[in-house]
C-alpha cells in the first residue's frame, strides 16, 4: 500500500474511533505527509498509530493522539497558536492547514537537535511561515503573544502560569499535566471573555515530561 492509502486508511479508522471531530482536522489529515516527519529508519512504519522515536530522545505522537488534540483545540481560521515541544513539527503543519494563511502559527523547543529535526521536517514537507523558537517553551512565548490556543506535547506539573497569562479572552490551552510517565491527565483549559478558567480533563495520557522553568527539573 502506498503512503496516500495508508493515509486514508488510518483517518477512516480514527473517524470511525470518534478521534477525529471536525471535517477541518480529518482533510488536515488527510493532507500532511506523515512519512515526512518521522525519522527516515521508521519510514516505513509512518502509518501505525504508535509514537516513534525521533531525534534527541523524545517522540512524534500517534495519529490518535494528534487527533485528539486537534478535535479538542477548535480551531478557526485565523487563529494564532502556539505548540510548547513541536517535536517532529507534525502538529505545527496540521495547525497550519486548519488556520490557513491568515493565521499564525508558532513553535517552540527545547532540544537543539529535535529543533533541527522538526525544521528540516517542515522544509520538505512545503511548510513556509511557521515561526520555530529554540528555548524554553515553558514560559510561553512573550514576544508572540497573545495565543488563541496553545498547545503542549510534554506533560508539566502544572499548567505553567505564562501559558495562561499569554492566552486570549476565548482561548484555550490542551496539555497533558501530571508527573513523568504516569498519572498523566489530558487537561483542557478554557479562559472565558470573562477572564474565568474553566478546566476539563480529557482522560489519562502518557508523555514526554516538560522541562524548563515551569517544567520538571
Ligand atoms: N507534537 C510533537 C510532540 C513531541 S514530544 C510530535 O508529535 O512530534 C514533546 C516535545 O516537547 C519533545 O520534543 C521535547 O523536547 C519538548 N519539550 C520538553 N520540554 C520543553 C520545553 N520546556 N520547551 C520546549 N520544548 C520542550
Amino acid at each position: 500500500m502506498d503512503f496516500e492509502e495508508q493515509r486514508k486508511r488510518i483517518v477512516e479508522n480514527l473517524k470511525a474511533e470518534g478521534r477525529i471531530a471536525t471535517e477541518d482536522v480529518e482533510r488536515a489529515m488527510l493532507k500532511v505527509r506523515r512519512e515526512y516527519f518521522v525519522w527516515d529508519k521508521y519510514r516505513d512504519d509512518a502509518y501505525s498509530d504508535t509514537p516513534l522515536p525521533i531525534p534527541g530522545g523524545v517522540t512524534i505522537s500517534a495519529p490518535h493522539m494528534h487527533a485528539i488534540f486537534l478535535s479538542a483545540l477548535k480551531l478557526r481560521p485565523s487563529d494564532k497558536v502556539l505548540e510548547v515541544g513541536f517535536g517532529s513539527g507534525i502538529l505545527l503543519a496540521y495547525m497550519r492547514e486548519i488556520v490557513g494563511s491568515k493565521g499564525r502559527v508558532v513553535g517552540i523547543e527545547v532540544i537543539p537537535e529535535t529543533f533541527k529535526f522538526g525544521k528540516k521536517n517542515l522544509v520538505r514537507a512545503g511548510y513556509k511561515g511557521i515561526k520555530l523558537i529554540l528555548g524554553d517553551g515553558s514560559l510561553g512565548a512573550p514576544e508572540e503573544a497573545p495565543f488563541d490556543k496553545i498547545v503542549s506535547g510534554a506533560s508539566a506539573p502544572e499548567i505553567p502560569s505564562p501559558w495562561i497569562e499569554q492566552l486570549k479572552p476565548g482561548g484555550v490551552i490542551i496539555t497533558p499535566v501530571g508527573s513523568t510517565f504516569s498519572n498523566q491527565e489530558l487537561v483542557y483549559l478554557e479562559k472565558t471573555r470573562q477572564g474565568k478558567l474553566i478546566k476539563k480533563n480529557l482522560g489519562g495520557v502518557v508523555f514526554v515530561p516538560l522541562k524548563g522553568r515551569h517544567g520538571f527539573k
